[in-house]
C-alpha cells in the first residue's frame, strides 16, 4: 500500500499572515490619515473620530 502524501510550502501561512498584516496597516493608515468622508456617504465621522490622532501623527486635514 502506497500513501499519497503532499507537502505544502511552510512559507505560505506566513506570508498569508504578514498580507493580512499589511492590508490592516494600510487600512488603519487610510481611516487615520486620509479618510474624509467617502466612506461615509459624505459625512466625516471617521475624520472626526480620527481628528486628533490625525494632528498628532503631524497629517494636515484642515
Ligand atoms: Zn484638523
Amino acid at each position: 500500500m502506497t500513501a499519497i502524501t503532499t507537502t505544502m510550502p511552510k512559507t505560505a501561512p506566513r506570508l498569508g499572515r504578514i498580507a493580512l498584516l499589511a492590508l490592516a496597516l494600510t487600512a488603519t493608515v487610510f481611516l487615520v490619515a486620509f479618510e474624509q468622508g467617502t466612506l461615509t456617504g459624505g459625512l466625516p465621522v471617521l475624520h472626526e473620530a480620527f481628528h486628533d490622532a490625525r494632528h498628532l501623527l503631524g497629517f494636515p486635514c484642515h
